[in-house]
């Protein structure tokens, strides 16, 4: 194993991804619009950046951000999952906010090298905790006027993280009065505008005992998009007959972890469905899942809006949330209450687990294996 093994003294039990933790540093690079150059990669000691007050990311939000993880596998490598899905969304993401896109070599390089510089910050093999990784890039130049900036930074900052398993299914509700993406917005690209504005309406919804909210598209009210800051998954069950449906939608973030799970899907023989979702489609499912690479696959135990609530998980025979059962309320024959102890949700996530943390083959090509700094550039400048 040529990583240094992970710190005695940190309780992986405790993370809560709210404290700061410790690191060795995160990746920082630079861009010259002057030059059109990007500097080499650093590896800097401190978290704190130094940034001019007047730049057009502080002022403007001239910003975008990526979210990974990785994690070990049996014997200790750690495994990085899908980054050039990752790559290629970032730089979808900077062309919203005139950024210029991070090169999809630099931004795997940069990755690569803050997992290799904080490798002991990989919770060992077994334990629930995973290494977060968040690339933001910034418009970093004073510019006061409302124009591009001329210097942007890019870092990579890594964060131990609590990998929920087996959580139960939680509450959501639909945002009512408020507008995540406008029809020609910016809704499908991960840049903090998207997100500020919806953190009231999360902690209203928080207030009044909804774990999560979920938009509807903006012009019509009658589309499921996304939630606030996962994909929706719907989950139709005849039998073992299953069929996912996933919003097809130009506003919404498109997810790498529901992209793995039509992949998944596919070749478990089940129908995926990447279609628009109509609100009145609530019903029918069995499951609905949150899928997301912070948090996984996350069930979602109902749905509230206005005076409806759509239920869909409930206990399974030992007292397991998520399984596929949906109430009689939901109408409509599919929504039969008939709890068969199969849970599609709890399949793919074992799945998605299982290849994520290396006890399972690789069949899709998504995971990379972490290497040490010098086999990625030898004699990186730390400072
Ligand atoms: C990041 C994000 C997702 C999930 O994307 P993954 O690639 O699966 O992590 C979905 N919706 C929103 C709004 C997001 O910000």
């Amino acid at each position: 194993m040529p990583f240094p093994p992970p710190p005695a003294n940190l309780e992986w039990a405790t993370l809560s991804g709210l404290q700061e933790t410790p690191d060795n540093g995160h990746i920082e690079v630079k861009f010259s619009v002057k030059t059109g150059e990007w500097t080499t990669p650093a590896l800097v000691r401190s978290p704190m950046l130094q940034i001019h007050g007047l730049s057009p990311a502080l002022n403007y939000g001239q910003q975008a951000y990526e979210g990974l993880r990785c994690h070990r596998d049996p014997n200790g490598n750690i495994l990085l999952f899908r980054l050039a899905d990752h790559a290629r969304r970032m730089a979808t993401s900077c062309g919203f906010v005139a950024i210029p896109a991070v090169p999809e070599y630099l931004f795997i390089q940069c990755v690569r090298l803050a997992v290799a510089a904080n490798a002991e910050y990989v919770a060992p093999h077994g334990v629930a905790a995973a290494l977060y990784i968040r690339p933001v890039i910034f418009g970093s130049s004073a510019q006061v006027p409302m124009l591009p900036a001329d210097e942007y930074t890019f870092c990579v900052y890594t964060q131990p993280f609590p990998a929920y398993h087996g959580v139960n299914a939680i509450p959501a509700c639909i945002v009512d009065g408020f507008d995540r993406a406008a029809p020609q917005g910016t809704g499908r690209a991960k840049i903090g505008g998207n997100y500020a504005p919806t953190i009231p309406w999360m902690l209203k919804a928080r207030q009044e005992g909804f774990a999560i909210t979920l938009h509807l598209d903006s012009k019509t009210q009658s589309v499921v998009e996304e939630f606030s800051t996962s994909a929706f998954i719907g989950v139709k069950c005849d039998g073992r007959n299953v069929t996912l449906v996933m919003p097809d939608s130009n506003n919404i973030v498109p997810s790498v972890t529901s992209d793995s799970c039509a992949v998944l899907a596919t070749s478990l023989g089940w129908v995926v469905e990447k279609r628009p979702v109509p609100y009145s489609e609530l019903g029918l499912f069995q499951e609905v899942i949150a899928a997301g690479t912070a948090a996984c696959l996350v069930g979602i135990a109902s749905i509230s809006y206005k005076q409806q609530v759509f239920n869909y998980a409930g206990k399974g025979p030992n007292g397991v949330n998520g399984h596929a059962e949906a109430k009689m309320t939901n109408g409509n024959g599919h929504g039969v209450a008939q709890d068969t102890g199969f849970s599609p949700r709890e399949t793919l996530n074992k799945m998605l687990k299982n290849i994520q943390d290396g006890n399972a083959d690789d069949p899709f090509g998504w995971i990379e294996q972490a290497r040490p700094v010098d086999e990625i550039l030898p004699g990186m400048i730390r400072r």
